[in-house]
């Protein structure tokens, strides 16, 4: 891939096969270098008949690694006295394959016979070797280095025959669940198309894409738009499921990554990054969110609907306040949304720099 050229990559191994790229120049482990080695278990996913989706069975993940102090910190580079998960002693951006995953092709299983046996991958993307900082304080170079990484973890993936679905993804803050203060993303290689993923491509009439129809609408509404870039429109979509929800989206309909110019990845990338800093000025405070993308498919069809677009679903909707997932969402299936898209809307438009 032409595009990726400025950024070099270095691909190594664990002595357990669990591969790690480090992208930008390097420096070699340290003398004495002791790879962290994954943990057996049970990996399988089993059929959820009634809701008609999968699950995913990841029954060794409960020695993860839990808010280590910063001299713990497995995502810090490698010195003498600390060996991490990466094998370098400096690095730029690196992307390992994750110790405690959700999925894996070599799993133990349990061999019910209710239960398929896993495949796929997980990794972690560690967007830089700084120990403090978020996806807000990266300089913009780096920014535009991690839209490269990201679109070269979707070309690798989506060349193996066990992965349909690359989904990459960022939670943050403790509230989400993480584990890991270092600034860090992941990518999921699904081994089908995640319910999710499969409804957006549902929606929409005859070839018309549904993202390309909401950006019209949000376009010639007018209100909800927070800003557009060249390669980026953000808006608090009119049905937000959450309070202060943002998409971003690519104004072209593009399916991925890979279709972006090098400087429209940089732009698309560096609108997500303008939206994490408005929601860390929101309430004063780091917000905890989660932030997904949406691509093509990578099963070999076509999927002429798939367009490229972020979705962020920020956990608070007041100072000190979590959104929860309570009966009507989780059971039901039915958010409620106690604010206005539109005045949401209003007040994070302020807030862009
Ligand atoms: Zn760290
Ligand atoms: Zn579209
Ligand atoms: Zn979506």
């Amino acid at each position: 891939m032409p595009a990726m050229s400025r950024l070099e990559r270095t691909e190594l191994r664990q002595p357990d096969g669990r591969r790690v790229t480090l992208y930008g120049p390097h420096q070699p482990a340290p003398p004495g270098y002791q790879a962290p080695l994954a943990q057996p278990g049970i990996y399988e996913r089993r059929w959820n008949p009634l809701r008609r989706e999968w699950v995913l069975v990841a029954a060794a993940r409960q020695g993860r690694t839990f808010l280590p102090v910063r001299s713990r910190c497995p995502l810090c580079p490698s010195t003498g006295e600390h060996s991490t998960e990466i094998p370098a002693r400096a690095f730029q951006l690196a992307v390992f394959e994750n110790r405690f995953p959700s999925l894996r092709a070599d799993g133990d299983r349990s061999g019910r016979p209710e239960a398929v046996a896993s495949a796929g991958v997980c990794e972690v993307v560690v967007y830089t070797p700084e120990h403090e900082g978020s996806l807000a304080t990266l300089a913009p170079e780096r920014v535009a280095d991690l839209a490269e990484v990201w679109a070269d973890r979707y070309r690798v993936l989506a060349a193996r025959p066990d992965v349909r679905y690359v989904f990459i993804f960022e939670n943050r803050g403790e509230a989400v669940g993480v584990t890991l203060h270092h600034p860090h993303g992941q990518v999921y290689g699904y081994p089908f198309l995640p319910p999710h993923a499969a409804a957006e491509l549902r929606a929409g009439s005859g070839t018309g894409c549904p993202i390309c129809a909401q950006l019209d609408r949000e376009r010639r509404a007018a209100i909800r738009v927070l800003f557009r870039a060249s390669a980026a429109v953000a808006y608090v979509p009119s049905f937000a499921r959450w309070p202060y929800e943002v998409h971003v989206v690519t104004p072209a309909h593009l399916p991925c990554l890979l279709d972006l110019s090098r400087s429209a990845r940089r732009s698309f990338a560096l609108a997500l990054q303008r939206v994490v800093r408005a929601y860390d000025r929101l309430f004063k405070t780091t917000m905890p969110y989660m932030m997904v993308l949406h691509q093509r498919p990578t099963d070999g069809r076509a999927h002429p609907r798939a367009h490229l677009h972020a979705e962020f679903y920020p956990l608070l909707r007041d100072r000190a306040r979590l959104k929860y997932l309570a009966g009507s969402e989780s059971g039901a299936g039915v958010f409620i949304n106690d604010t206005l898209a539109e005045e949401t809307a209003a007040r994070l438009r302020t807030l862009m720099a």
